[in-house]
């Protein structure tokens, strides 16, 4: 008797531990964001509150980072693709996406992960949560668009939502959120201060604009300097904006 009793408290024991860690697993899981599930909020302006009324998770959800595990979804705030935002890597014609990367993880990610401009990231690991075959990605581009007319993709540009393209992942490059939610980036290899773009190039980037109006035949292609205090893509820019706008 004296040793069911005991087998059974045994039993009761392990399942509790079992029940706890199974438990604390699931706490530890990022919350399950569903593609294409827009969730409303302004990067500066949110708050622990606004969280978690529109997420229904709690905001500590969202916030905390266990090990390499989760982040925050900034591309929850994705919206349609309305716009197309043209920029200058302001390097060298050469430089390669990686390099150009670096440059912006450095300053875009980094910075903010450190600022105090975002309490809620300030101190945790810059996470993008861009991940192109099994990459993160800090590119704040869709898009390079080199000097020989080579055309790459970067990050996922687009996602259909309730059958409206959507921006996929959500790029930081316009110095807008709102701007950056609802818009594709390409950027133009090279630094146009001085000289405008090789005619390859911008054969390329037609290209490029043309196969977006197919997707939004009433998409607004902006340079950066439209959205923000920048020369970007280049002081060049009136020269060669007309060029690339087919059709206007
Ligand atoms: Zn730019």
């Amino acid at each position: 008797m004296n040793r069911t009793i005991s087998l059974l408290i045994a039993f009761c024991c392990v399942a509790l531990l079992l029940g706890r860690i199974s438990k604390s697993d699931d706490a530890s899981k990022p919350p399950e964001v569903k593609r294409g599930d827009p969730i409303t909020f302004s990067v500066k302006e949110y708050n622990l509150k606004d969280w978690q009324e529109k997420t229904k998770l709690g905001a500590d959800f969202w916030f905390k980072i266990q090990g390499n595990g989760w982040y925050v979804d900034w591309d929850a705030d994705r919206k349609p693709f309305t716009t197309i935002v043209i920029h200058h890597s302001a390097t060298d014609k050469d430089a390669t996406s990686g390099q150009i990367e670096e440059i912006q993880k450095k300053n875009l990610y980094t910075s903010r992960y450190q600022s105090a401009i975002d309490p809620f990231v300030k101190g945790l690991p810059p996470r993008s949560g861009h991940v192109v075959n099994g990459k993160e990605r800090f590119i704040g581009y869709h898009h390079l668009v080199y000097h020989d007319g080579r055309v790459t993709t970067e990050l996922s540009p687009l996602v259909k939502v309730n059958d409206v393209w959507h921006i996929d992942h959500v790029a930081w490059h316009a110095g807008k959120w709102d701007v950056n939610c609802s818009s594709v980036s390409i950027c133009l290899v090279g630094d146009f201060s001085e000289k405008e773009p090789p005619e390859k190039q911008l054969f390329a980037i037609a290209g490029l604009l043309a196969h977006y109006r197919t997707i939004n035949p009433m998409v607004k292609i902006t340079g950066h300097k439209n959205h923000a205090k920048t020369e970007c893509p280049g002081e060049t820019w009136p020269l060669w904006k007309k060029k690339i706008f087919v059709g206007e």
